[in-house]
């Protein structure tokens, strides 16, 4: 078949999903792929997609010569095609209500093939197959993966939502500044990207892992209000949905405090999902401190959008006849439980994941109680006396059907294990239809009042919680030297349905507050933090203002709103969780010269040294 070689094809006069009954008549040109064929009783159906849509068209040997019928009966998936017809009716009951051109076709008179397809690899015009496809393949052909339509929305989204981001934050004042993504290595930080530099053997640069020294330091050359779509970059073990390069929306202001960072980024939240879902989200956002999630929903980032909250039972159970909960209270620790409704039916594998999951935090079992045909099913019920009986049946309402799991241990660990397993159960309930989530809910929130540090007991130090440049909680700056682990940070996350969306803090401003946090309670060591920070230590020095700021995860929040579950699919071309590019298969090798002109020798395999996680 002769395929134009040309430049001069037909130009489009509409988009494939531009044309409706009030069309008809109208003569059209279309161009873009061949979504699908049919051929019915001597004429051609042809679905033609491009990037907006798609619109039958119908090929008959009366309307067109023989040459263009067999170029026609020719075509192939995701051949380029530019044609020409008459818009008509599609004949009665054929409409298809499905896509937005479903009552018209059009009647081809004109063909021009511009170019042929070879047999894909994977079919495209189809979600369900679509999505039986291995990523892998998926992503190594991605230019055909990025057809589909719902790929092609989501990239959509990504874009709508990055220009509002912008113009909202244009609106506000801010600028927007590119920083250097060739950067220092910090040593310490989450394991870096590094790049040689051909100009002094052994000297690198490194990928950064978020602009937020640069963020600060913009603050201090007087920008006052910055924003960048930043790329950003970490060599950690890829987790199920990280990749190692990502986008942040990063935000730094001057002379501000936490509350004008919650109204800016409410305040953008209400653009960007108006923007793309024509939602109205109300503000301002609830608050909810560290421990009241933890002690509520066993986690940092809770999912309010169903109930199932942890209950304590410490005063319930003190000096209890049931050794496990009693002797747990009385070393300091705390007695919660969760009744996860209508699950007492969950299986011995259930009930085994559920309890491996507390095992993971050192507990010793699971306790929990399946409540059916009237009965407490448990080994442990025997124990419990009348009060502690009627105590859990009023504070968790325990009814038929109803599994009550249990958690005894130190505060945090008896929060977290009952967190996970809170989850666990959503996720069991909503397979059986137990549990619905409508999902246009968002519920926006921000948690606050972190501890500034965390103790790592093995290294027997402290770290920050968040990063070391987040300023303490004013009121207890005093405790910073007697009882560390009581200081809160000026640090705020926020998060959405379960998943956290960004965080950020006011940060120190005074060099000798920065100091001291560095080497008294962080403990770097006085040589280390000049390598480092010397020269950001240098620069507040001379004339630091207030300041603080922000990164919210530009990819989760366009999954979210594509709701879908892998940050893949709103990354145009995403490593996979071994950190290849399947599509230009890389990482790869190098020329012996490059690795000479690097001062770069290849030496086989080392062995590995899991990286410390402070982010900055
Ligand atoms: N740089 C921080 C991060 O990447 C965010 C911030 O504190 O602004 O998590």
């Amino acid at each position: 078949m002769s395929v134009r070689s040309a430049n001069n094809f037909m130009k489009r006069t509409h988009h494939c999903n531009e044309l409706r009954p009030a069309h008809i008549g109208q003569t059209v040109t279309l161009s873009g792929w061949v979504h699908s064929r049919r051929d019915l009783g001597g004429l051609i159906f042809i679905d033609i997609r491009d990037r907006e849509g798609r619109t039958q068209t119908v090929f008959d040997p009366s309307d067109l010569t023989p040459e263009l019928f067999a170029q026609a009966a020719a075509l192939r998936s995701e051949c380029v095609v530019s044609l020409t017809g008459k818009v008509r009716h599609r004949p009665e009951g054929t409409n298809n209500a499905k896509i937005p051109t479903g009552e018209i076709e059009v009647g081809v008179t004109a063909l021009e093939v511009l170019n042929m397809a070879d047999v894909l690899p994977f079919q495209i015009d189809d979600p369900e197959a679509a999505a039986k496809v291995a990523e892998d393949t998926r992503l190594q052909y991605r230019y055909l993966d990025l057809r589909r339509p719902e790929m092609a929305r989501n990239l959509k989204v990504r874009s709508k939502v990055a220009i509002a981001t912008r113009s909202y934050m244009d609106e506000q004042g801010f600028l927007e500044v590119e920083t250097p993504t060739l950067f220092k290595s910090t040593p310490e930080g989450a394991r870096e990207f590094l790049v040689p530099n051909r100009r002094e053997a052994g000297t690198f640069y490194a990928l950064p892992q978020s602009p937020q020294q640069f963020k600060q330091i913009l603050m201090v050359a007087g920008v006052e209000k910055y924003f960048q779509l930043a790329r950003c970059y970490r060599d950690e073990d890829l987790r199920a949905d990280r990749q190692p390069e990502f986008t942040q929306v990063d935000i730094e202001m001057s002379f501000i405090d936490r509350e004008d960072i919650y109204a800016l980024i409410e305040g953008l939240i209400k653009r960007v999902w108006k923007t793309a879902l024509n939602l109205d989200v109300p503000t301002p956002f609830k608050r909810i401190s560290f421990e009241e999630a933890l002690n509520r929903w066993g986690i940092d980032k809770p999912d309010t959008r169903f109930g199932m909250e942890l209950v304590d039972f410490s005063e319930e159970f003190k000096g209890s006849k049931f050794g496990v909960f009693g002797k747990c209270i009385e070393g300091g620790g705390v007695v919660k439980a969760i009744n996860a409704r209508g699950l007492a039916g969950a299986t011995q594998g259930q009930i085994e994941t559920m309890t491996e999951t507390a095992k993971g935090f050192g507990a010793k079992g699971l306790a929990y109680i399946k409540v059916e045909n009237g009965e407490w099913k448990s080994p442990i019920v025997k124990f419990f006396s009348d009060a502690e009986k009627a105590a859990l049946t009023a504070k968790l309402q325990i009814q038929e059907g109803d599994l009550i799991l249990f958690a005894a241990d130190q505060w945090l660990n008896a929060c977290e294990i009952l967190g996970k397993i809170r989850l666990y159960c959503a996720e069991v309930l909503k397979s059986q239809g137990k549990l619905t989530i409508d999902p246009h809910q968002f519920n926006f929130l921000w948690v606050v009042e972190f501890p500034l540090l965390g103790f790592d007991r093995e290294n027997n130090r402290w770290y920050s919680s968040h990063h070391p440049f987040t300023a303490p909680v004013a009121e207890d700056i005093a405790l910073l030297k007697t009882d560390p682990k009581k200081v809160r940070g000026q640090h705020y996350d926020i998060v959405v349905n379960g998943v956290e969306l960004g965080g950020g803090s006011i940060r120190i401003h005074q060099p000798d507050v920065q100091k001291t946090i560095f080497e008294e309670l962080l403990a770097i060591p006085p040589e280390e933090t000049k390598l480092r920070f010397g020269y950001m230590l240098e620069a507040f020095r001379y004339g630091a203002p207030p300041h603080g700021g922000i990164a919210l995860g530009f990819d989760r929040l366009i999954a979210i709103l594509c709701g879908t579950p892998s940050i893949r699919d709103v990354i145009a071309f995403p490593k996979t969780a071994k950190g290849t590019c399947m599509m230009t298969d890389s990482p790869s090798q190098v020329s012996p010269k490059q690795l000479r002109d690097l001062y770069i020798e290849v030496k086989g395999k080392k062995p590995e040294v899991p990286a410390a996680s402070t982010k900055s």
